[in-house]
């Protein structure tokens, strides 16, 4: 446990500092060398592959119909030129189930000694096809292109597994780019791939899982995350990515809710970290009008681009795998308001959290300790016209860092700040976006 928290902590200082990640390591990921392939990553690629998907030559891709063969086609000649390794039954692409298929290709690591630590990236290719009562808002007997729900997904995937081909190195740790089938129709797919796993990778023990689903309708910049608190520091870790030099940085929302509604379910359910890129729901949901024209490629660059830095980080972790976090299953947006909530004096802590300890009136702030997220301490109280205030701290901001040297938890912030002179600097994530305030402590 401890020893996953430090590279994550020298990673995070170095973003935060705005330093290149010279001495950390990984070196060979080092913010310039991730440029080539990071820029491979294009708008233009993304809607070529969302246009072909959301064909309506391939009929919705229905899970077992042509259309949806068709798309499978489509996404392996992509894996075929890209020299990916074939992950499914009897060395090719496919793991059948049911009439369904997966699509499975695998980058093996660097290090033989992770080498059976599998980091698993996944988008349903499947959609609704026709539609019907059980699966579509209507119309029905239409084709139901799917445009965001979910070529988008596939389209970004397909764009990260190019990117990871121009990298310099290999990640430590194998990746699977996997293309779920059937999971319109229950996730049928990925709860599969959870239960069995082809021979190429019955070996490996799944670390971590991404999923992509419904990435192409970014608005004002606005990004879903779903799992965040599946394991300790994941939060850090993409918000460390979201703020790596010449990024466009996103708005993160992380979401503590965990539904049975997509793909990152069956891996949670088996206990296994997990986190959902997401751009949100829309009116055009599970309708014949999810097409090509409402998607934001352009939105799709930055959300792609996003899950390179993070996947490549995770798989190149120095740590031990991240463990699971089971509290997450039970977490919901309704503990998140408690936990955020403004601190009310004189009222009992809340069962998540720890009471404000800091709550020196030389800074003006009150926080509490987060147990899932025990780097990152939350502003509850902000006391009216005290330095904090005036530098423009808002309540859920989290701190991140003192000076350019990232917290470790509650208190170490509150020892650090106690220590401090008459002013710091500290930085705050705020939506996934590192914001550093300039504090002026109160004169005595
Ligand atoms: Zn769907």
């Amino acid at each position: 446990m401890r020893i996953t928290r430090i590279p994550a902590r020298l990673v995070l200082a170095a973003a935060v500092a705005g330093v290149a990640l010279a001495a950390g390591k990984p070196a060979l990921f080092a913010a310039e060398l991730m440029a080539a392939a990071r820029s491979s990553i294009q708008a233009e690629d993304a809607k070529r592959h969302v246009c072909a998907l959301a064909d309506d030559a391939l009929e919705g891709r229905e899970g077992g119909s042509r259309g949806g063969r068709a798309a499978g086609s489509y996404i392996i000649s992509h894996l075929e030129k890209l020299e990916l390794e074939p992950a499914g039954d009897n060395g090719s692409y496919y793991q059948q189930f049911g009439g369904m298929r997966n699509i499975l290709a695998l980058a093996r690591g660097s290090d033989p000694a992770v080498a059976n630590e599998l980091i698993v990236v996944g988008a349903h290719y499947d959609h609704v096809g026709y539609g019907n009562s059980g699966n579509s808002y209507g119309p029905f007997g239409f084709v139901h292109n799917g445009a965001d729900d979910n070529a988008s997904g596939v389209a970004g995937l397909i764009e990260v597994a190019e990117a990871m081909q121009h990298l310099p190195g290999r990640p430590r740790r194998p990746i699977l780019f996997a293309f779920w089938d059937g999971e319109e129709k229950g996730l049928l797919g990925s709860y599969h791939f959870v239960r069995v796993r082809p021979a190429l990778l019955a070996q490996m023990s799944i670390a971590f899982s991404v999923n992509l689903d419904m990435i192409g309708r970014l608005r004002g910049e606005r990004l879903e995350i779903f799992g965040a608190r599946t394991s300790e520091g994941l939060r850090a870790a993409v918000v460390q990515s979201n703020n790596r030099p010449a990024a466009q940085p996103l708005e993160l929302a992380f979401d503590w809710a965990i539904d049975e509604d997509s793909d990152h379910y069956p891996f949670i359910a088996a206990q296994i970290p997990t986190i959902m890129f997401h751009t949100g729901l829309h009116d055009q949901y599970h309708r014949p009008s999810d097409d090509v024209q409402l998607i934001n490629f352009e939105g799709i660059e930055p959300v792609a681009r996003l899950t390179l830095d993070f996947l490549t980080a995770l798989a190149d972790d120095r740590g031990p795998p991240r463990s699971f976090r089971s509290q997450a299953r039970s977490e919901s947006d309704a503990t998140k308001r408690a936990l955020e909530a403004p601190a009310v004096s004189g009222a009992a802590p809340q069962t998540v959290a720890q009471p404000a300890l800091n709550s020196r009136p030389r800074w003006g702030i009150g926080t509490r300790a987060d147990s899932g997220e025990p780097m990152n301490p939350v502003i509850v109280r902000i006391t009216a016209g005290s330095p904090a205030a005036q530098a423009g701290m808002m309540l859920g901001d989290r701190v991140v860092a003192i000076d350019g040297t990232v917290v470790i938890n509650q208190a170490d912030m509150v020892a650090r700040l106690a220590a401090a002179g008459s002013s710091v600097a500290i930085d705050v994530d705020r939506k996934g976006r590192v914001v550093r305030l300039a504090v002026a402590a109160m004169q005595p």
